[in-house]
């Protein structure tokens, strides 16, 4: 950890920043920015013939809501500071896109390489009945979730643990979300995040007043996209701006990055680094050394979907971008956000823009209380619907439609539909509440603070309502 900087003081100077904006008591903005209870862990776990001491952490920021909710990273870096300030980040994101949770985040400060399979699921097991001894875990009280260095692998250990040590509990599947379909989870929670971060700045550009003040077109199609972090979030937030008509330039791993102005193909480079093990010397594309040189080179949108403090008070100069989109958790410290703030780059921020896995994350969670999966009772139903419609339409107009139309147009929303449409509807209401408030304070001068309002606002007048300030 870098003793100058502090991530959840960073967090704290964004707070303080919105803070002005409202009209709450110091009071109660000082318990909305605290974390409310810490649990740091050492436990000792067998590790070949060796005893090793496992370093870990959970923190609940915000019980204004329950459960608490975030992801559990595996990482050497993971250290409290850090997963102070993720907590914190979770309490504002959910708050923003209107989920119904705390902010919580846990992590092991473990390098998941360095292990293989069965100690890293007796880890993940360790840590699960560490948690469950505290109650720090639990369909009511606080439900962990995939991050940095872990996936469905390690959420089904978490479950399997807490349901061995909860027998008989109905409710057990949503003690942790980011699942396996087999065991509890939804469709489209893998890809959630990505899909959020596209949803999210395809809104942004759709922004007339906003595009015309950074100086760019309105709408993402031909927007020259650079990626930085081929893992989860990245590869399918560079997949869904592929898709959505934008050209990927400039992609990066940590072994470089590689740069193609006519645009790469994100699957092809995705299978090329599988089989070369890098993603350099992918045909067409012109190799830049460093994977920061990403950060640097010509585009207008860059989504920095990997780590912290990547662009700092020594990068930020060079940035090219127009939009900088924070797929990562506190890709930007705040000295890089002056710096762009300077430049008129618009800063797309963090809690709001990779708040889609979260929300994915609270309809796995809604479909393990109600036990049933999106679209069962209703698709058939909807599906006989639309074919009677259709049939009354054809034989009025006497016209047909082709099969191809029949099918699109009869169809019924499965679970991927709706998880999809809800996650969409999700990020496009929450663009425009922040865009909204930022009109109403136009001394507000970034996203970041207009964000930080709109959370402050609801966790506020949460805290208000439940009458803990009487
Ligand atoms: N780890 C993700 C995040 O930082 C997801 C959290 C969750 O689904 O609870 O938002």
């Amino acid at each position: 950890m870098n003793p100058e900087y502090s991530f959840f003081d960073a967090v704290c100077k964004s707070f303080d920043k919105a803070a002005k904006f409202t009209t709450f008591d110091a009071g109660i903005l000082e318990q909305i920015k605290q974390c409310n209870s810490v649990l740091r862990m050492h436990f000792p776990v067998k590790i070949g013939d060796k005893v090793e001491v496992i370093k870990a952490y959970r923190v609940q920021h915000s019980h204004h809501k329950l459960p608490c909710k975030g992801g559990i990273r595996f990482s050497e870096m993971v250290n409290l500071d850090e997963v102070m300030a993720l907590s914190a980040l979770m309490t504002y994101k959910c708050a923003i896109v209107n989920v119904p949770f705390g902010g919580a985040k846990g992590g092991i400060t473990i390098d998941p390489k360095k292990y293989d399979v069965y100690d890293l699921e007796r880890i993940t097991r360790r840590y699960t009945s560490e948690l469950v001894k505290k109650r720090f875990i639990g369909p009511g009280e606080d439900v962990p979730a995939p991050d940095y260095g872990t996936g469905e692998r390690e959420m089904s250990w978490i479950l399997d643990t807490y349901m061995a040590l909860h027998p008989g509990e109905t409710d057990a599947l949503g003690c942790v979300t980011g699942k396996p379909i087999t065991q509890g989870g939804v469709r489209g929670r893998k890809e959630a995040t990505g899909l959020g971060v596209f949803y999210g700045i395809r809104e942004v550009c759709n922004n007339l007043e906003v595009m015309a003040r950074i100086g760019l077109t309105p709408g993402i199609e031909k927007k020259r996209v650079i990626v930085q972090g081929l893992g989860n979030v990245g590869y399918h937030a560079a997949k869904f701006f592929q898709e959505g008509g934008a050209i990927i330039v400039c992609l990066a791993e940590y072994e470089g990055s590689i740069y193609n102005e006519g645009g790469l193909d994100v699957e092809a480079v995705f299978q090329h680094r599988k089989k070369t093990g890098s993603i350099l010397n992918f045909p067409g594309a012109t190799n830049l050394p460093k994977n920061t040189d990403a950060l640097e080179a010509d585009c207008d949108i860059l989504v920095p979907a990997a780590l912290e403090n990547v662009i700092n008070k020594d990068n930020a100069g060079n940035v090219k971008a127009k939009i900088v989109g924070e797929a990562a958790n506190g890709p930007l410290t705040p000295e890089a956000d002056e710096i762009l703030l300077a430049k008129n780059v618009l800063v797309v921020p963090d809690m709001y823009l990779n708040a889609g896995g979260v929300t994915v994350s609270y309809f796995e969670w809604l479909k393990n209380l109600s036990h049933v999966s999106y679209g069962r009772l209703e698709r058939r139903f909807m599906e006989n619907q639309n074919a009677n419609i259709l049939s009354q339409i054809e034989s009025m107009t006497g016209n047909k439609v082709t099969d191809d139309q029949r099918k699109i147009i009869v169809h019924g929303p499965d679970e991927i539909d709706l998880v999809r449409s809800g996650l969409e509807d999700t990020m496009i209401k929450a663009t425009n509440e922040i865009f909204d408030c930022w009109k109403k304070y136009p001394e507000i001068q970034d996203m970041r603070t207009a964000a930080f309002v709109v959370a402050i606002n609801k966790v506020g007048t949460s805290y208000l309502e439940l009458g803990i300030f009487p």
